[in-house]
């Protein structure tokens, strides 16, 4: 009845503190699982990095927009107006001429009839320069006569909206190889009255957009602190192709080919390019993937460091309760078997007072079970006092060299009457070639007493203790036998533990502390040596004190 309450409490403290560790962390687990799953179906991480990306490419543009405007506001300032007359041909000379990046400027007066054009001078003896250029113009004036008022108009607009006023066109010669981008900016050239039609256009020459502006750029977007990509592992690599053919036009140095993660067409400026942008070396799902790998790995990782946690609570709270059980035991065996003896004691020495007694044998039968009760009682104190020194590790011992004989001997010269009385067959083996070992001879005399007197506690109808002294190779061995109630060998292990005591009901109705054991190993190891036990239920047990001969291996274990 009590073992049971006994073990629903321990259970229930268990599963109390399994409760409080497990619960939350198990539930921050499946909160986590359960967020890596979202972002797992909802591919956030890749939307974010496409988010990023479109800002990237957003900021490029915004860029390339700034600058190639920039690059305007003195051809504007410096552009011949219509009414320059015979000069315009030279100042839009002087103008290119001092504004490589151009390939050829464009006048158009429409009042005047006006359609002028000039080529880089700087460039006129590369004729393959001049033969695109020449198709260029003459595609230019096919048109701008009748595109003109619009263009005029809008650039007029944006000058009201205070946005700079240029416009921009561009257009792909895709059958040439490799392609050819045409790129012009146009203006309305200055002190041009309001309501009439002229118009600037100067064009970008191409190997200056391909070999510096664009790449410039690229670079500027891609090396910026404050892009948001700049914190990856990967760096993002950029190219610009055709809008309508995706083979790579010009490239970011670090560009490594493959598909890209996010484009944008441009808008404002340079017409009919889009920007590409990824990453080197992986695709946003592989980093998608990493990501998720990695987090389902640390939780993993978390999921069997909890386990291992709740297993060594487990343990060590099950050994806790286990100890605490079994002090309180102990408490209960130690008063028991403190007060059998003393009453004991006491009856009889109250029957002594009386002088009531006749018979002489009877006096000597008193006075020996006194002094056997009272040799029990310090015997027991012994033990105690032993194991609290041992527990609070102020045990120590006095080594001296000792005839074991001897010793063995006169231990048991003192008990071998008590053994008889209670129908022992006591048995005696004790090799007179055993060489003097250096021992506590205390400790060692407790030892052997604790080991006989278990033998007589242990002990049913088949009464026997034998006790032998033998020297074996470099050890001495102390064996105490008998043929009583044995110990499961699940147990064997265990008696030698701190107020362990076997489960079998008959021990039970045998008063002990549970400490006997735990001190004969104690003494036996700070020895050197060890105690060994062989068993069989029901047929008996043999201990066996095993020290070493050499006192070098004593002192090197008694220290540890
Ligand atoms: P105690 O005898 O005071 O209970 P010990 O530490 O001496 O404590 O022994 C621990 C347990 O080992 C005993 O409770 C008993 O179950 C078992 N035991 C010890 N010696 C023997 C033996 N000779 N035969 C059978 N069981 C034994």
């Amino acid at each position: 009845m009590s073992k049971k309450w006994r073990l629903t409490e321990r259970t229930r403290t268990l599963l109390t503190l399994e409760l409080a560790i497990v619960l939350p962390a198990a539930a921050l687990m499946a909160f986590s699982i359960y967020n890596l799953k979202h972002i797992q179906r909802d591919k956030s991480i890749e939307a974010a990095i496409q988010r990023d990306f479109g800002h990237v490419l957003k900021i490029a543009e915004t860029k390339s927009w700034r600058e190639a405007n920039d690059l305007l506001t003195p051809v504007r300032k410096e552009f011949p107006s219509p009414d320059d007359g015979s000069q315009i041909k030279t100042k839009l000379e002087t103008l290119l001429r001092q504004h490589p990046e151009y390939a050829y400027a464009v006048l158009y007066d429409k009042n005047k009839n006006l359609l002028l054009s000039r080529t880089q001078p700087g460039r006129d003896r590369d004729p393959a320069f001049c033969a695109l250029a020449g198709n260029a113009i003459r595609v230019i004036q096919g048109w701008l006569p009748l595109e003109a008022p619009g263009m005029a108009a809008s650039v007029r607009r944006m000058a009201e909206k205070d946005e700079p006023p240029v416009g921009f066109y561009g257009w792909w010669n895709l059958q040439a190889s490799p392609h050819v981008y045409n790129s012009l900016a146009y203006f309305v050239p200055r002190d041009v009255a309001k309501d009439r039609v002229a118009l600037a256009v100067v064009a970008f020459d191409e190997e200056y957009l391909r070999k510096t502006f664009l790449p410039a750029m690229m670079q500027e977007v891609l090396t910026s602190k404050s892009s948001v990509l700049m914190t990856d592992a990967n760096p993002p690599v950029m190219m610009i192709h055709p809008s309508k053919d995706s083979a790579p036009w010009v490239a970011s140095a670090n560009w490594d080919g493959g598909k890209a993660e996010a484009e944008r067409t441009f808008e404002y400026v340079f017409p009919e390019l889009t920007l590409a942008i990824k990453y080197q070396g992986t695709t946003v799902a592989d980093i998608g993937a990493k990501f998720l790998r990695f987090h389902y790995t640390v939780l993993a990782a978390l999921c069997l460091m909890m386990v291992g946690g709740i297993w060594l609570t487990y343990r060590n709270v099950s050994r806790e309760m286990n100890l605490a059980r079994l002090k309180s035991d102990f408490v209960a065996n130690v008063s028991h078997e403190l007060r059998t003896p003393l009453a004991l004691i006491r009856l009889y020495a109250e029957t002594l007072e009386l002088g009531r007694l006749t018979a002489k044998e009877k006096y000597q039968e008193y006075f020996r079970i006194i002094r056997e009760e009272s040799e029990r009682l310090t015997a027991l104190i012994n033990n105690i006092l032993d194991f609290s020194r041992i527990e609070a590790g102020r045990k120590e011992y006095e080594f001296k060299e000792t005839n074991l004989a001897d010793l063995v001997r006169s231990t048991l010269d003192s008990y071998r009457f008590q053994i008889e009385q209670n129908g022992f067959a006591f048995e005696e083996n004790i090799s007179n070639d055993v060489p003097p070992v250096s021992v506590d001879r205390e400790a060692i005399a407790r030892s052997l007493l604790n080991l006989v007197n278990n033998a007589l506690k242990y002990s049913k109808d088949q009464k026997y203790i034998g006790v032998s002294l033998y020297r074996a190779n470099s050890r001495v061995n102390l064996e105490v036998q008998d043929h009583g109630i044995g110990i499961a060998a699940n147990e064997q292990e265990k008696i030698f533990e701190k107020f362990y005591r076997c489960g079998d009901p008959l021990v039970h109705n045998i008063k002990g502390s549970g400490l006997g054991l735990s001190l004969v190993r104690h003494i036996a190891r700070a020895h050197g040596g060890d105690v060994l036990v062989e068993s069989t239920p029901e047929k008996g047990s043999k201990f066996t004190i095993a020290l070493p001969l050499d006192p070098a291996l004593r002192t090197a274990e008694a220290a540890a």
